[in-house]
């Protein structure tokens, strides 16, 4: 049996009239940037993640650009983010000219560890970007309380987890600000690059639209150095559509996962951990983590499972980080979670003897 990694044909087979009757909609309408498409959108994801103002923008890492352009986070600032993360974090923080400093995961979630926030706070640290790393909720009560107290920003980033719900609240209303990707692959995925920022914050929300269209509110007439970072018409519209099976395509993702924690027993993997304070996880991803873990990888692969490592390099190690000086040993929980773990095929349209494959081909391991 063959297992891909991902598969978006199913998904995207099932809506597929409905997208081509959409997309002629479009281009029949002749108007492709900042129109209708994208308002409704905008309002549609602000509605579901429970929060008052979404931005559509050009991509995830435009997305906490924004964000932090919008905080006037810049130059001689610091931003704490996760040592183990997608480079994205990080790298908005460097874009926008501040200084990522790198906060170690918690081994059994993955998620920043929250004991150690504090000791990274200077008087430049301006705002800790939260990761619901692999779609689960990180700690926020937790990560809000710190930033209160230290008067600090709480930026989430939402680009893995779009429906995961902490505390019973939806991620995306439970920071100051939060970025979301609607790369491909994404739970909610464009067909193409697209992004947005969910906030509460109406002086945010009004700012960022402006730096994101060249920061200007009125044509030609420019207030910021903005950039041009713009959903456009067409990916909203697809948006629009996806959006609507949202919760039905995350409910088969979770469906997949209760059955790979209930069926996979192989005493070498260690399985994810889901925290009591998780009310829903996305199940953006479902990661595995193993000693010799570049076998495991092997063997899954000649058994015709696809399978991806999620991250392979912690940010320290990075070629594009060197100049901040660090050596292997620095971050060892980022560095040990980067040498173990792996992520299984969970998508959307997984059949029953596929996903028993899965768990049958891991137990039979060693
Ligand atoms: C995908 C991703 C991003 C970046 O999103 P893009 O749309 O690819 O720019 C940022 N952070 C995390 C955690 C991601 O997984």
């Amino acid at each position: 049996m063959y297992v891909p990694f991902v598969n978006l044909e199913v998904m995207h087979n099932e809506i597929r009239n409905e997208i081509f009757n959409k997309f002629m909609e479009v281009y029949n309408n002749n108007w492709f940037i900042l129109g209708n498409e994208v308002k409704s959108f905008e309002e549609e994801f602000a509605d579901f993640c429970n929060a008052r103002y979404c931005i559509g923008c050009g991509n995830g890492l435009d997305a906490l650009y924004l964000i932090l352009r919008g905080y006037e986070i810049g130059v001689g600032d610091e931003v704490i983010v996760p040592s183990n993360t997608y480079i994205a974090t990080s790298l908005a923080v460097s874009y926008a000219g501040a200084k990522p400093i790198f906060v170690e995961p918690d081994i059994n979630s993955y998620n920043m560890d929250t004991d150690l926030i504090e000791q990274a706070i200077t008087d430049r640290t301006k705002a800790i970007i939260a990761v619901h790393l692999y779609g689960q909720p990180a700690e926020m009560s937790r990560i809000n309380y710190i930033a209160q107290k230290h008067n600090i920003k709480v930026i989430e980033d939402s680009a893995q987890a779009h429906g995961a719900i902490y505390k019973n609240r939806k991620t995306g209303s439970l920071g100051d600000a939060a970025g979301f990707s609607f790369y491909p692959g994404k739970n909610l995925g464009a067909l193409g690059d697209a992004g947005a920022v969910v906030t509460n914050d109406e002086e945010l929300a009004d700012k960022i639209r402006a730096i994101a269209n060249y920061g200007s509110r009125r044509k030609y007439y420019n207030r910021y150095k903005g950039t041009n970072s713009r959903l456009d018409e067409v990916q909203a519209a697809i948006l629009r559509i996806k959006l609507k099976q949202l919760n039905k395509w995350n409910e088969f993702r979770d469906k997949i996962a209760q059955r790979y924690l209930e069926g996979i027993n192989n005493s070498q993997i260690v399985k994810p951990h889901i925290g009591d304070y998780t009310t829903k996880h996305a199940w953006h991803l479902f990661v595995v983590r193993s000693e010799g873990r570049d076998d495991f990888q092997k063997y899954l692969n000649d058994s015709g499972i696809g399978t991806v490592i999620h991250y392979p390099i912690p940010m320290h190690l990075q070629e594009a980080y060197s100049d901040m000086n660090f050596t292997r040993g620095d971050f060892p929980i980022a560095e040990k979670i980067s040498t173990e773990v792996l992520s299984i095929p969970l998508w959307y349209g997984m059949k029953e003897e596929e996903i028993q494959y899965v768990i049958d081909t891991i137990n039979a391991w060693r």
